[in-house]
């Protein structure tokens, strides 16, 4: 409440009820969090299985709050989404991305391509391919060291500026998933429609593979349908070492999980690339 004039705020907190003013008060936060750079991001390795390789790191963002710590976008990202803030927050993200796989590429130890999480709002944007194209000519990363991650939603909104981007994002070179494959869409055209690289299974189909036949058998069509349409796939949330071993076994090509790594600081990141590279 502190960053608020204080008589126009009181005004609304005897009108409204409590949980509007919290919100009110963590909107102002977040747009100066944004300006203030209080906001870092957080890298996760996906593993490439035929290769033990690190492929590409999913970049996660942070918002290292002064006064809470550490927020996860659990906390942050629906009020972003709901205020727009979520276009400053989604391109200073992808800005910090880029500068870091650049730094990786050119510095060392080597090239990881980085995957960054798009909102539909994002996606929205008429320049956003502009946008990209501009990020990723000031930082010197090469477009295909850039994947964007989308949802399912996202590539169903049936809007001529969602088409033209991507179409503009895939003539850039930039690399396109599609994040949280298979849940709640049944449609599966938008694949044969739009030019994307690789499908990402849900946690929710990994979680329970043990005991859940029929995630079993959904991860195995998924990887089958796939790998029949030339797609790369990966799965997230592999937490345990069976459910490794079902992916490879499968023929999933990459895996992100707890099991390999939890998402970690940049300099973090880059003791995990040198480690691997020379143990
Ligand atoms: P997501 O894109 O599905 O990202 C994966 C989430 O799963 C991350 O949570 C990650 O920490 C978590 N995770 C990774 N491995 C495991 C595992 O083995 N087990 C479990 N239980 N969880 C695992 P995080 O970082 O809290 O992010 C949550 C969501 O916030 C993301 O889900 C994504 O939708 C969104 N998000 C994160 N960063 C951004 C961003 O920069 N922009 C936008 N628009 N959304 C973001
Ligand atoms: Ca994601
Ligand atoms: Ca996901
Ligand atoms: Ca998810």
């Amino acid at each position: 409440a502190k960053h608020l004039g204080g008589s126009c705020f009181q005004f609304y907190s005897a009108e409204l009820p409590a949980r509007n003013t919290d919100r009110l008060r963590l909107e102002n936060e977040l747009r100066k969090a944004i300006a203030e750079g209080q906001l870092q991001i957080h890298y996760q390795p996906k593993l490439h299985l035929a290769s033990g390789t690190i492929g590409s790191a999913e970049a996660l963002v942070r918002w290292q709050h002064p006064t809470r710590g550490m927020l996860l976008p659990g906390e942050f990202i629906t009020i972003a989404e709901e205020t727009g803030l979520i276009l400053t927050l989604g391109e200073q993200v992808l800005r910090l991305a880029c500068v870091q796989a650049s730094q990786w590429l050119h510095k060392g130890p080597m090239a990881v391509r980085v995957a960054v999480n798009m909102s539909v709002q994002q996606l929205r944007q008429p320049q956003l391919a502009t946008q990209v194209e501009d990020v990723l000519r000031t930082t010197g990363l090469p477009a295909s060291l850039l994947e964007l991650e989308l949802t399912e939603s996202m590539l169903l909104e049936h809007s001529d500026t969602v088409e033209a981007n991507i179409a503009a994002l895939q003539k850039l070179g930039v690399e396109l998933s599609v994040d949280d494959f298979g849940t709640g869409y049944s449609s599966l055209a938008y694949l044969k429609r739009f030019p994307i690289h690789s499908l990402k299974i849900d946690r929710t189909f990994i979680n329970e593979l043990d005991e859940q036949p029929r995630d079993a058998a959904i991860v195995r069509a998924i990887i089958a349908m796939a790998h029949s349409m030339n797609l790369r796939v990966v799965a997230e949330g592999v937490e345990q070492q069976s459910q490794l071993s079902f992916l490879r076994n499968q023929g999933c090509d990459e895996v992100q999980g707890f099991l390999i790594s939890k998402p970690v600081s940049a300099s973090a990141f880059t003791r995990l690339l040198e480690s691997r590279l020379y143990s």
